[in-house]
């Protein structure tokens, strides 16, 4: 279905449209399947018009609608794909569509080179738990609690990490090219959602890591770790690890058990899709 033609407006500049330099450029956008969480109710499964009084790259045009960047893997214009640098202009019809969203699309369509595989992450400082259980999983996970949001730009960008995060405003740097945004609030659920959204479940390598502080674990004779551990831990347990970065020591205690039940059951019966499209309006 064609778009409808803008209507003109002069809110924004309070000039009329003759007095304007350059005629405002209007464009429509339609966002696709989950893009639609960051969306006002009102806006999702719509064409949404927006108008440009200055020159704007489709990059600015989709943050607009407070939708982050690192969310999208695919953009058409007019039907052809372009990257986030792309000026808008007039008439512009552009679709977006998220990373994984199920589009049969060849792979030098996508936005970005790589796809999004041997992931490693970095977290916002209030996700400590989260880190803990990626970690725990085997994934490679750097979280500090006092980092700045200038420092977790800079090592997502240069360690290439995706950023994990419920800040959408941190997922709008331009520096920031692989980001998610974090739906759930509570981390098991966040464990879970991490999991099916960037199809992790193969690649889990439990208790491989320090969930402290991320360095992958070591095998060690009990001999050498006797000074740390209980006389009956020893006598009960045969095999230890030991973190080279901050030297606890693991082994397969009743935490090791509990733990070991719920690994089994996320990766047994991953859950549901966080929200299934809402009506036939869905992308
Ligand atoms: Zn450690």
């Amino acid at each position: 279905m064609p778009a409808r033609p803008c209507k003109w407006s002069n809110r924004f500049t309070g000039a009329t449209i003759d007095s304007v330099e350059r005629p405002p450029a209007c464009a429509t956008f339609r966002f696709y399947a989950e893009l639609n969480d960051h969306l006002a109710p009102e806006q999702r499964y719509r064409t949404l018009e927006r108008r440009f009084f200055v020159a704007a790259t489709v990059k600015d045009g989709i943050e607009s609608f407070g939708v982050p960047h690192t969310e999208v893997e695919l953009i058409l214009i007019n039907g052809d794909s372009v990257d986030f640098d792309r000026l808008v202009r007039d008439g512009d019809r552009i679709a977006v569509y998220p990373v994984f969203e199920s589009l049969d699309v060849r792979q030098e369509l996508r936005v970005r080179p790589e796809p999004l595989r041997n992931l490693t992450f970095v977290l916002d400082v209030h996700l400590g738990k989260l880190a803990g259980y990626l970690r725990m999983l085997g994934f490679d996970a750097d979280y500090r609690n006092s980092a700045t949001d200038p420092e977790l730009v800079r090592i997502a960008s240069e360690e290439q990490r995706v950023l994990l995060t419920r800040d959408r405003g941190l997922l709008m740097h331009a520096a920031v090219t692989r980001g998610y945004w974090l739906r759930h609030t509570e981390s098991r659920r966040q464990v879970a959602e991490v999991l099916r959204r960037f199809d992790l479940a193969s690649a889990t390598r439990p208790f491989t890591r320090c969930m402290a502080c991320n360095a992958v674990l070591q095998p060690v004779d009990r001999s050498a770790v006797l000074d740390r551990i209980s006389p009956r831990t020893a006598l009960l347990h045969e095999t230890f690890r030991k973190c080279p970065g901050c030297g606890r020591v693991y082994w397969q205690g009743s935490h090791y058990r509990r733990m070991s039940q719920w690994i089994q059951q996320l990766l047994d019966d991953p859950p549901p899709p966080l929200r299934r499209p809402i009506d036939n309006h869905a992308g």
